[in-house]
């Protein structure tokens, strides 16, 4: 406020233009987070979007009394779209995206003993669901260029025990998928896709999730494709879907329908209810375009940053060739920031009104992760052998950097427009011209 004054004061007295201007942008410039003004004093698009689609689409849906799969048409439809979206054979809805890769680990077999090679870049389902299942995790470090996991690593990390590879496609971007299929099939291990933050990404022109034997899908609020909750599974094998269909339906798949009570094999109940897909088909009319803008402002927005010295963008695979932008992600370089923190980065934008993640920490050395492998059940399950080869083997040191250097924003601040771009690009530059004060305040 004082400083608001006196500015005004001076600018008043001021008789050179050229004196005037001077001041004015130095004021300017100075870091919101040090009492100057924000580049940006707006909020970013809101999340999520909806209109008079879902509300008529959630009111039939509670009219018409048929609110689950059992007897309402929403789920199908919507699997059918689904699928027809992405080029799959086959889609699966499920409750959520952890459902989606539960349900995926089951029907391809992963069994209380074996191993599944994950990265320790993710979102804690990805490795949730292979310790549900009793399954060691074997993680893979992470290629900082692309914050995906290093497809040249993973070979080393295959052992006779080893039944799934589960990449994610994180933020949106895509993992080597060729690297990783060749894998898969020269050692028949089967490829589970993580595509939960990555709708409508493609690989060589081909959407994710349709490359592995099965590609999993989250539908939570954040996601691309928001239903609050909401999963789904993409597969290319009828088999395996209606294995999936009986496992999500405590065991009773489509072909015994009609039957009494008898059932396909073990399983659990995760499906989806019609007022979620319903709503998902509204959000599907608008997907298409909001992925497109993601893509064009996020392309500006790389044009921009990639010229600011110690910051870089997250790169694409040449494969990669649309990337989803869940999250846009670089990495932050102190050195080029006269050593400012990147906590202090991000604070420091945040007060200039854009919000920034620091985003994950390292999975593989989070401590509850030792106490599973600790446990009487895993302990039982797992030669003294192997778990002591793990400890040993279980370092990721790329990404232990990558965390400390990573910065994101969220989709929906890609969904304005060219503007909301500059002013990203203005705010980094803004607190690069300041590093030095921000670092000693
Ligand atoms: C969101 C997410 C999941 C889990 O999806 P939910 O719908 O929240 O259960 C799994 N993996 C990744 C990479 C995710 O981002």
């Amino acid at each position: 406020m004082k400083s608001h004054l006196s500015r005004r004061g001076f600018l008043t007295g001021a008789s050179a233009a050229g004196v005037a201007l001077q001041a004015s942008a130095a004021d300017a410039g100075k870091p919101a987070l040090l009492g100057g003004s924000k580049v940006r004093p707006q909020p970013f698009p809101a999340w999520p979007v909806s209109g008079e689609a879902e509300e008529r689409a959630l009111m039939d849906v509670l009219h018409s009394g048929k609110w689950f799969r059992g007897n309402g048409q929403n789920v199908k439809k919507f699997e059918q779209e689904y699928a027809r979206m992405t080029g799959a054979k086959d889609c699966l809805a499920t409750c959520n995206g952890t459902a989606a890769l539960f349900i995926s680990l089951n029907v391809i077999g992963v069994e209380p003993g074996d191993e599944v090679i994950i990265p320790p870049y993710t979102f804690i389902a990805t490795l949730n669901v292979v310790l549900r299942q009793h399954a060691l995790p074997v993680f893979v470090d992470t290629d900082p260029e692309t914050f995906q996991m290093d497809a040249r690593q993973v070979e080393a990390a295959i052992t006779g025990r080893t039944r799934a590879i589960v990449p994610v496609h994180l933020g949106g971007n895509v993992s080597d998928l060729d690297a990783l299929l060749g894998l898969s099939r020269k050692h028949k291990v089967p490829l589970i896709e993580d595509a939960c933050q990555a709708h409508l990404a493609e690989w060589k022109g081909r959407k994710v999730g349709t490359w592995g034997d099965t590609g999993c899908f989250s539908f939570q609020a954040s996601k691309n494709l928001n239903s609050g909750e909401g999963g789904a599974i993409l597969f290319n094998d009828p088999d395996l879907r209606e294995r999936a269909y009986a496992f999500h339906n405590n065991g009773s798949g489509l072909k015994f329908i009609g039957t009494n009570f008898t059932y396909a094999g073990s399983g659990t109940n995760l499906r989806l209810t019609e007022f979620q897909a319903a709503i998902l088909l509204a959000q599907m009319e608008r997907i298409e375009q909001q992925a497109r803008r993601r893509r064009e402002n996020a392309r500006y927005l790389t044009s921009m940053l990639r010229e600011i010295k110690g910051i870089t963008p997250a790169r694409q695979y040449e494969g990669c060739t649309t990337n989803a932008y869940h999250l846009y992600m670089l990495r932050y370089n102190p050195e080029a920031f006269a050593g400012l923190k990147r906590d202090t980065f991000l604070k420091a934008l945040g007060a200039e009104g854009i919000p920034g993640s620091g985003g994950y920490s390292p999975l593989n050395s989070q401590t509850f992760v030792r106490e599973v492998l600790n446990s009487r059940g895993y302990q039982r399950l797992f030669p003294a052998q192997r778990l002591k080869q793990w400890e040993e083997k279980n370092h990721c040191p790329a990404n232990d950097r990558l965390c400390t250097e990573a910065v994101w924003f969220t989709q929906n601040m890609l969904l304005g427009d060219r503007g909301d771009m500059e002013q990203i690009a203005e705010a980094v530059r803004k607190i690069q011209t300041h590093a030095g004060e921000l670092a000693k305040a």
